[in-house]
């Protein structure tokens, strides 16, 4: 369908109508702001509250009431297997087999984790490949890790950056550098969808140069689970982290996801670090004092950890219920939703929005995030050229009741999110700002 870009209030209004999901914003509360409900695009930040949270959380604290320590067999949703309930859901919008996800910690800390198994360097090999102007958490997580390995980050993080008065990473200069670097390179570490400009990178050819080099293929979808279309496991890819807060709405802090490659969580000579609740369920309980040091060892004591034979093979401790419930609440509606229909909303929702800004860019700021569907994901990133205006409209958009949000230098993100926002609120948006600028 071509995109029609009638800059008025009832066409919006009738894309509203025809739109199959509009239903889905109604399970979700806006924040308000003197009764009246905001315009809210910072489901990449944040993503909305699910109605059905509250219910969810209750259930478990009833459950934990009324059954304590049964609740681990018989609460309602038992919480011994309470991740594995996630496990369909998650699959489906990342594009992967059940047994390949899971869900557990955070998304940094699974950064490390994951490394641990993924980033085993070489005096010859052991150089990381990482986009330039990465999410600072995976910057630091990057430069403590080579120094971990006793490594130094300037000679061993290569970073692609985006070529002089550019804005976006050219996929041949991060070609290029995995070419140049396939002597010594140990691990590619790219985000799916860059926090900053919005661009999507193709993971896809990404992995495969990065094996063709000899190198493990790991990536952050921080910003792409639940937003842009993912297949993790036919593209071949070893590992990958995210967290549940942003466009998966599971709340702040909520318990961060895991992907780990057919190939390798099969695999149970790789090493890891382990702990009870990613050892084989069968055996995890038998605790039999035998003591490793006394060459007696057997499967079930000390000296036998048996990895399941999951992505759950990584988890350490005890499943995070409270930290998990509202992330399941709000799957429960991505499963009603479906990931392809959400993806092809997002998709017209961002086209409209791109169409609406392209009349109103004056100069005043520029629209870096690309202008391919399938390059970005539902954030459009508007660059204020001009020294500190981007942070004056993001708080002057506030004021107006819209939420976005700034980051440095210069950018405004907005992201429309397809589960709970509308044309209208594109519309709106876009009106403000026009009256802003
Ligand atoms: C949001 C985000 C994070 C956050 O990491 P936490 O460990 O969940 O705090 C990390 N990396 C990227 C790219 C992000 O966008």
């Amino acid at each position: 369908m071509p995109q029609i870009t009638e800059p008025s209030l009832a066409y919006a209004q009738q894309k509203d109508r025809e739109d199959k999901l509009q239903g889905f914003r109604s399970r979700f509360v806006f924040p308000k702001r003197e009764g009246g409900e905001m315009i809210y695009f910072c489901g990449n930040s944040l993503g909305l509250q699910p109605v059905s949270a509250e219910e969810s959380i209750r259930q478990e604290l009833i459950d934990w009431r009324e059954l304590a320590i049964e609740g681990y067999w018989k609460a309602r949703n038992p919480w011994m297997t309470y991740p594995q309930t996630l496990r369909g859901p998650l699959a489906r919008i990342a594009g992967c087999l059940e047994e390949e996800v899971t869900v557990m910690n955070a998304l940094t800390v699974n950064l490390h984790l994951l490394l641990l198994t993924f980033y085993r360097p070489t005096p010859q090999r052991y150089k990381i490949i990482m986009e330039a102007g990465a999410f600072p958490s995976d910057q630091y997580a990057m430069e403590t890790q080579v120094k971990w390995h006793g490594f130094d980050p300037k000679d061993a993080v290569i970073e692609v950056a985006p070529r002089k008065g550019e804005s976006l990473i050219r996929e041949e200069d991060l070609m290029a550098a995995i070419e140049r670097e396939k002597g010594s390179l140990a691990l590619v570490l790219f985000g799916g969808l860059n926090y900053y400009t919005g661009q999507v990178f193709d993971m896809a050819t990404i992995t495969a140069a990065t094996h063709r080099a000899g190198a493990v293929a790991g990536f952050d979808l921080a910003h792409a689970v639940g937003n842009v279309p993912l297949a993790l496991h036919d593209w071949g890819v070893d590992f990958a982290v995210w967290c549940s807060y942003k466009y998966l709405n599971g709340g702040p802090g909520a318990a961060g996801g895991a992907f780990i490659h057919q190939r390798h969580v099969q695999d149970k000579t790789l090493v890891r670090l382990g702990g009870w609740w990613g050892n084989d369920s069968t055996s995890r309980f038998q605790m039999d004092h035998q003591s490793l040091s006394s060459g007696q060892a057997t499967g079930g004591g000390l000296g036998g950890f048996i990895p399941k034979p999951t992505a759950e093979g990584w988890s350490m401790s005890t499943a995070q219920v409270f930290n998990m419930a509202c992330l399941r609440a709000s799957l429960a509606i991505f499963e009603e939703a479906g990931i392809e229909r959400l993806v092809a909303k997002s998709r017209e929702l961002t086209g409209y929005l791109a169409s609406l800004l392209e009349s109103l860019e004056d100069g005043a700021f520029r629209v870096i995030t690309p202008a391919e569907p399938e390059s970005r994901g539902a954030q459009l990133s508007l660059h204020f050229g001009a020294a500190g205006r981007g942070k004056i409209i993001q708080q002057q958009l506030m004021d107006e009741g819209v939420v976005t949000d700034y980051r440095e230098p210069g950018v405004v993100r907005v992201a429309p999110a397809p589960l709970y926002n509308s044309f209208e609120d594109v519309y709106r948006f876009c009106h403000i700002l026009r009256q802003l600028l």
